[in-house]
């Protein structure tokens, strides 16, 4: 199939996109990489009458740390994040999961904001930002606002963005400790079935984000001196899981009572 007709505008400043959006709302769709969008327009599962392709707006192109927190702009694309020289040290955790994130050439293209707008519940990214406990700033015309990522992520494919905002940014703090993640998924480059990522701090135990067991990221705090297993256990008959074509609920259950261990001792053994 083929896309519904639609007006294709490029703006160059964050101030015009803003503007585009407070005129058009819910008519509009921000284009970022179009690794997704593409998809739903071609199937039609939106019809926006405008698209605003946000890639050339040089403020949005930057990767900056800013007191304590790297602030990844909304048209840096997953690669660019991936090749960062700084990401091994500061950001260890993007490092686990963007190499899981689709394929070389998906990521070539594909944003982080982008995954993170889109709110799959399986998707790598917003896991990471959910475990890392990060923010996401939107701009509209009233001005900007910046919202936790458990806030942010509202459940399937929903968030709270409204019609008329843009995320310029997400924010990812610098946090010290041990990190891991692992998925399962039919094939690499494949959303996750069930993905479990992890970061061990010394003194507060062990963040544990688990994507594809509920309509969004799940994070559980597990204290480092208890029963992990156990903990996980807890955890996976609290989430349920769900049955839908790659697995049953049950199955992502038994995943996550077998992946979750697995990364939150790793993240454990790298915090040292
Ligand atoms: C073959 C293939 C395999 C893939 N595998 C995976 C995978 O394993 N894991 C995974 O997580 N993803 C996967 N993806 C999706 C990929 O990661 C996309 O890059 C991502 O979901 C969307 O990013 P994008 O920049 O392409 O956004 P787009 O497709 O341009 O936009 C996606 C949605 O977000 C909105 N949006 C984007 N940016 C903004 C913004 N700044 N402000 C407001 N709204 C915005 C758009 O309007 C649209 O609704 C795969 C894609 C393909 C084609």
């Amino acid at each position: 199939m083929k896309p519904r007709p639609f007006d294709y505008v490029r703006p160059d400043s964050i101030d015009e996109a803003v503007a585009i959006l407070a005129e058009r709302g819910d008519d509009a769709r921000v284009l970022a990489g179009g690794q997704t969008l593409l998809a739903m327009l071609n199937l039609r599962v939106v019809e926006p009458a405008v698209l605003l392709d946000i890639t050339r707006i040089p403020e949005l192109g930057e990767i900056r740390d800013v007191d304590g927190k790297i602030e990844v702009g909304a048209a840096v694309t997953q690669n660019r994040l991936l090749a960062w020289p700084a990401l091994g040290q500061k950001l260890p955790l993007l490092g686990a999961v963007l190499p899981f994130v689709g394929h070389f050439q998906t990521r070539n293209k594909g944003t982080v904001c982008g995954s993170i707008a889109h709110a799959d519940p399986s998707s790598e990214l917003p896991l990471a930002l959910a475990v890392l406990g990060g923010e996401v700033v939107l701009a509209s015309r009233k001005g900007m606002r910046v919202l936790p990522a458990a806030e942010f992520q509202q459940g399937l494919l929903t968030t709270a963005r409204a019609a008329d905002e843009l995320i310029t940014s997400v924010r990812f703090p610098v946090v010290a400790g041990g990190v891991a993640f692992r998925e399962v998924a039919r094939r690499h480059g494949d959303f996750a079935i069930v993905g479990v990522a992890a970061l061990a701090e010394s003194k507060n135990g062990i963040r544990l984000g688990v994507a594809g067991m509920a309509e969004r990221p799940a994070v559980a705090r597990i204290r480092g001196n208890g029963d992990v297993r156990q903990s996980i256990e807890r955890l996976a008959w609290e989430l349920e899981g769900y049955d839908d074509i790659h697995a049953s609920a049950r199955m992502r259950r038994d995943l996550l009572r077998r992946i979750g261990p697995v990364v939150a001792e790793e993240a454990a053994r790298c915090a040292g």
